[in-house]
């Protein structure tokens, strides 16, 4: 299997994760690691813990762990939940699914909440099984912001309120490894006790750190649990006055300097504005999807608008056409890298990452590449696509000039 061809040119990553990292970020970590305790070091290590706390949108704790986005699910459940507990797991996708598995593996009683893999989870259904839960069984609610087999963003301030609707102590814990950085999202204000991420998606990180956002109150019930727990324990990270303690052991150095680049990054050009750059690339692709899907050989998985991830678009085949084989060919002949469907959508679905340091020509050129892909794999789309996303996108840019264009 050949990969990409870097001879001719770019390769474009339009993998969900993980994303492009920004030339800035590569030429901060071009550098000599330094003593472990090095000043400078720890005080650029101390500004990315708060940094991070910023774009989690809390005053609480961030931990950060040498690790992918499944350290930090681990983090999240080795700290609160314990044998025989019960969680409670919307299910949207993989995503959820997934954390929900290493929740049983971990010794954890895992309930799922039914729901349909095109739509955000139903906050009704989890409040009516909260509301039957009246000895307080449940520890704890996995909710998933943006599953990214789906690209389905869930409402996660809805689950605070079912939790307060029936008064229920249940912890909130939310993965937002696909939506940080890519759309609003308030720890604080949604009452989230946990939240979990990874680098390498919308904060522009090379892949290797993972984060848990920890509030006073689940901070607290971790130390009276009386949980066994090691690597992931955070209140001996916290207790401890030592620098090496912060990472229970050497710090990533590496990644440390290029977290703190990308960060530079994201508040140089501001968070709400690079919701809104999300927001406008997400749209330009969905439209792309809706003219090519006219003839009805693809479609958008999130059926509901509103719903639609900022980060990522699952794009569904019809029957007859292997999204597989687009996938490939899109790759090897196009150095497009796409992500596969996941699950139950592989080879009915690819996916479309648009998460992180990317703009519109990125995006329309990926876009070129997938439609040069259906082409080469004789799928039946209809031909407009890409224009639909300059239109877009132009619209969205410069709007009197595109009035003016389209008059
Ligand atoms: C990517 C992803 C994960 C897992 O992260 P890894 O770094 O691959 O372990 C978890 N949840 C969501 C929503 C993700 O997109």
């Amino acid at each position: 299997m050949r990969n990409s061809n870097p001879l001719r040119g770019r390769n474009f990553l339009m993998t969900p994760g993980p994303s492009n990292v920004p030339d800035r970020v590569l030429a901060a970590m071009h550098r000599p690691a330094v003593d472990l305790v090095d000043s400078d070091f720890m005080a650029v290590t101390d500004s990315c813990f708060a940094d991070l706390a910023r774009v989690f949108r809390t005053d609480s704790r961030v931990f950060v762990y040498a690790s992918n986005g499944h350290g930090a699910w681990e983090a999240a459940l080795a700290n609160l939940i314990g044998e025989g507990d019960l969680v409670l797991v919307p299910f949207t996708g993989v995503f959820s699914a997934a954390w929900g598995a290493l929740a049983r593996d971990l010794g954890a009683e895992v309930e799922k909440v039914a729901g349909d893999w095109r739509r955000a989870f139903d906050p009704d259904r989890i409040e009516e099984r909260l509301r039957a839960d009246r000895d307080h069984r449940i520890k704890a609610v996995l909710a998933v912001h943006t599953d990214t087999a789906t690209s389905v963003t869930s409402d996660i301030a809805a689950v605070r309120r079912a939790l307060d609707a029936c008064r229920h102590p249940a912890l909130l814990m939310a993965d937002v490894v696909a939506s940080l950085g890519t759309v609003d999202f308030r720890m604080d204000d949604w009452g989230v006790d946990v939240a979990v991420a990874g680098s390498q998606k919308g904060l522009m990180t090379p892949p290797g750190l993972a984060f848990t956002a920890v509030s006073p109150r689940a901070l607290e019930r971790s130390r009276a649990t009386g949980i066994r727990r090691g690597y992931w324990d955070w209140p001996r990270r916290v207790d401890s006055e030592e620098f090496y303690m912060k990472f229970f052991g050497t710090p990533p150095e590496h990644l440390i300097w290029a977290l703190r680049e990308a960060l530079d990054m994201l508040f140089e050009e501001g968070l709400e504005t690079a919701f809104a750059r999300h927001r406008r690339l997400a749209d330009a692709v969905h439209a792309a999807v809706g003219v090519w899907g006219e003839t009805g050989a693809l479609e958008l998985n999130a059926v509901a608008p509103a719903e639609r991830a900022t980060s990522v678009t699952t794009i569904r085949v019809a029957k007859g056409i292997d999204s597989n084989r687009l996938r490939i060919l899109a790759r090897e002949e196009l150095d497009v890298s796409l992500g596969y469907g996941l699950g139950p959508l592989d080879g009915k679905a690819f996916r479309i990452g648009h998460m992180g340091w990317i703009n519109e020509p990125m995006v329309l050129g990926a876009l070129g590449g997938v439609e040069m892909a259906m082409q080469a794999c004789g799928v039946p789309y209809r031909k407009g696509g890409v224009t639909a996303a300059v239109d877009t996108l132009a619209a969205a840019r410069f709007p009197e000039a595109s009035r003016a264009n389209a008059a």
